[in-house]
């Protein structure tokens, strides 16, 4: 395999550790970019080492020239606690990221893959959702800021296709997990799994009948890199996403069983706008990637909470 010359966005944050490591792994020379605002060195600590792996403390809100061959944009917080810190600096992350990249990838003539997300089908009222649903958002609410930058990257990314011939890849993540979340992310799973060993209260927002599916982070790397290397003029939108679908109850009770947990369940107010379902379609990924997910939530929370248990030191 030729050695390709890639830059990671995001590439100090959750999947953007993992997937630097894969690239590297498969012989890439790689650049990777953070500005740090959620990522941490300690997530590609063990990268730093490697004479192909560069690290770059940078905001992509600014202008960026490097020479590339393939460009994954996933610089953006991703939880809602972050993107909600600071909405205004997640809404200009998303769309002037989206617009520097792209620039980016047009002067160098890369390749650019967009980690878009399940948000941007809002709280679905099609369900499970195909990638031709174009989404129930409201764009004035807390979560807008996040969905609708999502959105408008993505038009950004359509656009330079049509207009400059700018060869994209877009996905749809659905909600992925693993070791590397940060242990104060806030997303559900990192939460219920701290909880969980610390036997303290497991929090559930709302009546926990809402539900989400839950994709192991190898998974989702392995999905998105098919992507990237998928052939000529398949930009998707694609969604990359585990289809198996579960309640917050069901999700805290597997987590309580497999941690061995005394944690007792207690609810609190469900945030506004707070999605009830979703689900992948996953079609389109398994026949232009060949590609579907293999590890199942109970063995992806189970390597989870090994990687929480060293991280925080519970045994
Ligand atoms: P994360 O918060 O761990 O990673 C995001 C990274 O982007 C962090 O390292 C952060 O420091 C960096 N970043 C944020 N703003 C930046 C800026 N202005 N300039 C440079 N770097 C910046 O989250 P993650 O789960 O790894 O998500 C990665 C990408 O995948 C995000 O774009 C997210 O929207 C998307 N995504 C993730 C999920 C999921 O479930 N994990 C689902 C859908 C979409
Ligand atoms: N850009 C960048 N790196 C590059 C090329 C462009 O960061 O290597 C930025 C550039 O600053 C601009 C954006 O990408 O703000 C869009 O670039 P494009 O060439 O499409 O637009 P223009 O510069 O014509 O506005
Ligand atoms: N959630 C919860 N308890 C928590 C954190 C989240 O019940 O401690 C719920 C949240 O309200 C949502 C679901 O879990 O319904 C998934 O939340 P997350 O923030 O992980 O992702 P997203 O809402 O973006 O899918």
């Amino acid at each position: 395999m030729q050695r390709k010359r890639i830059l990671v966005t995001g590439g100090a944050g959750f999947l953007g550790s993992h997937l630097c490591e894969k690239l590297l792994d498969q012989g890439n020379d790689v650049i990777c970019v953070d500005n740090l605002f959620t990522g941490s060195k300690d997530n590609i600590r063990h990268l730093m080492d490697n004479n192909y792996f560069e690290f770059i403390r940078h905001d992509v809100t600014q202008p960026l020239y490097v020479e590339v061959d393939q460009i994954y944009n996933l610089a953006c917080p991703a939880s809602p606690i972050h993107y909600q810190h600071d909405p205004i600096a997640t809404g200009k992350t998303s769309i002037m990221g989206a617009l520097n990249t792209l620039g980016l990838a047009k002067r160098c003539n890369a390749r650019i893959l967009q980690a878009s997300t399940s948000e941007v089908y809002g709280d679905p009222e099609v369900h499970p959702q195909p990638e031709t649903y174009r989404g129930c958002v409201n764009p004035i609410g807390p979560r807008s800021c996040y969905d609708e930058g999502k959105r408008m990257a993505e038009t950004l990314f359509f656009d330079y296709n049509r207009q400059h011939g700018v060869d994209i890849k877009v996905i749809r993540i659905f909600n992925t997990y693993g070791p590397r979340m940060s242990a104060h992310d806030g997303r559900v799973v990192s939460n219920f799994i701290v909880q969980a060993l610390n036997n303290e209260d497991i929090t559930i927002y709302g009546d926990g009948k809402q539900t989400r599916s839950f994709c192991y982070v190898d998974d989702l790397i392995d999905g998105m890199i098919k992507m990237m290397n998928s052939r000529d003029g398949f930009t998707g939108p694609v969604n990359i996403g585990n289809p198996g679908e579960f309640t917050m109850l069901e999700l805290a009770e597997l987590v309580i069983k497999l941690a061995g947990s005394d944690s007792k369940i207690v609810y609190k107010p469900l945030p506004q706008d707070d999605p009830m379902q979703r689900r992948p379609v996953i079609d389109l990924a398994k026949k232009e990637l060949d590609w579907e997910p293999t590890i199942s939530l109970e063995e992806g929370l189970a390597r989870t909470i090994e990687y929480f248990r060293i991280l925080l030191g519970i045994y």
